[in-house]
């Protein structure tokens, strides 16, 4: 028996892509609703090339682009001559190499693999995970609070949303709220988005951290157990990386608290786990060490009897979910009645895609059954519209 393909190079593309009625959000990577704006994103793609032929290649869905493609670039150096199938070990490899800065690089490597394996072997990912699921609940996950007139600018607007998406077939519905963070605005959000869907819809929450405080996050908290919320994410200030802080919120709120998607170990996760700080675990392939350690940590959850949420949509979030059974719903963000979800790449071919209307009315999406992650991308399209290109070899 062979090592099976050996990596010659790996290459990585950044691109620009164009989204209507779009501008970057206050924080820079971020996406605002802005009718009559045109907003320019960077993305970037990956490419694993072998010595037989056979390739792995993913492009996440989501910005960072600048940080996150230099830091899988200088990983990739140590992989090239090396057996492509040997995921664990190019993943323990690349957790060696980011010690002191961090290991955002591994994802996109990491999943790219997991594709190159996948066409090996002839299989999806989540069959080769043992994956089970061919189709998964999914909750439409909308975009940031907006100001303006026909966008999210209202408690009402959230609910008439709410509507619309339950009418697309959604049986789950998660608010990002307003950037301000101000309670009472918050509150009303919650209570009038509960008031009009609350008896045939499951609601979350996620503050993305803008409360301010504990006292905040312990106040709207409180407005979830009345709404009866299904989640309260990523409540306040903290960032949502205090255990001690988020044993105290939960001491004082019944509603399931879901927090980790703010930090990046398999292991720090799971000790937050274990100390009691979250109610769910939060797994996301291209921040979190790739399709190797998300799997790992809804193992791990799995075994302390704890449900795993997949943050994001994308082809590597559904190939993983669908081979996870303590999961519950696909995330379709960042969704607005108005503009086009700005986390699903325009160059998948074959009609995969991750707008408002991949649900089908049933309120599940579907999983790839191609090898690999199971999508196409229109390589030519992306090339076209680059702004950088690097090799390693
Ligand atoms: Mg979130």
């Amino acid at each position: 028996m062979t090592d099976g393909p050996i990596i010659e190079r790996i290459e990585f593309i950044a691109f620009e892509i164009n989204i209507e009625n779009m501008s970057s959000d206050p924080a820079g990577f971020g996406v605002s609703y802005t009718p009559g704006k045109t907003g320019t994103h960077l993305r970037f793609g990956v490419r694993i090339y072998t010595d037989t032929g056979v390739m792995g290649e993913y492009v996440p869905g989501r910005s960072r682009v600048r940080p996150i493609m230099a830091a899988a670039e200088a990983l990739a150096s140590r992989l090239v001559g090396k057996p492509a199938l040997a995921r664990t070990q190019h993943y323990n490899t690349m957790r060696r190499l980011t010690k002191h800065i961090g290991e955002v690089g591994i994802g996109a490597i990491d999943i790219a693999l997991w594709d190159l394996a996948g066409k090996q072997y002839g299989a999806s990912v989540s069959q080769i995970l043992g994956g089970y699921r061919k189709r998964l609940p999914a909750y439409a996950s909308t975009l940031g609070g907006d100001e303006e007139a026909n966008g999210l600018s209202s408690p009402e607007a959230y609910a008439d949303f709410a509507e619309q998406c339950y009418e697309m077939g959604y049986r789950a519905y998660k608010m990002h709220g307003w950037h301000e963070g101000n309670v009472a605005r918050e509150t009303a959000l919650l209570e009038t988005v509960a008031k009009r869907v609350g008896d045939k819809m499951k609601i979350m929450y996620d503050a993305s951290n803008h409360l301010a405080t504990l006292a905040d996050a312990i106040e709207i908290g409180r407005v979830c157990d009345a709404c009866g919320l299904y989640w309260y994410e990523d409540p306040y200030g903290d960032g949502g990386i205090s255990i001690r802080g988020h044993q105290s919120l939960k001491s004082f709120v019944k509603t399931p608290v879901l927090i980790t998607e703010h930090i990046r170990n398999l292991e720090t996760t799971v000790d937050m786990l274990v100390a009691g700080a979250t109610d769910f675990a939060r797994a996301d392939p291209d921040y979190d060490g790739g399709i190797t350690a998300c799997y790992k940590l809804a193992n791990a959850a799995e075994g302390l009897g704890i449900d795993t949420e997949v943050h994001s949509c994308g082809p590597a979030m559904r190939q993983l979910m669908a081979a996870c059974r303590n999961s519950n719903f696909y995330e379709v963000n960042l969704v607005h009645p108005q503009m086009s979800n700005a986390w699903s790449l325009p160059y998948y071919e074959n009609g995969y895609h991750d707008q408002l209307d991949c649900i089908e009315p049933d309120g599940t999406v579907g999983v790839p059954s191609l090898p690999g992650m199971g999508v196409e991308y229109d390589w030519d399209a992306i090339e076209a519209s680059s702004v950088e290109t690097r090799v390693v070899k």
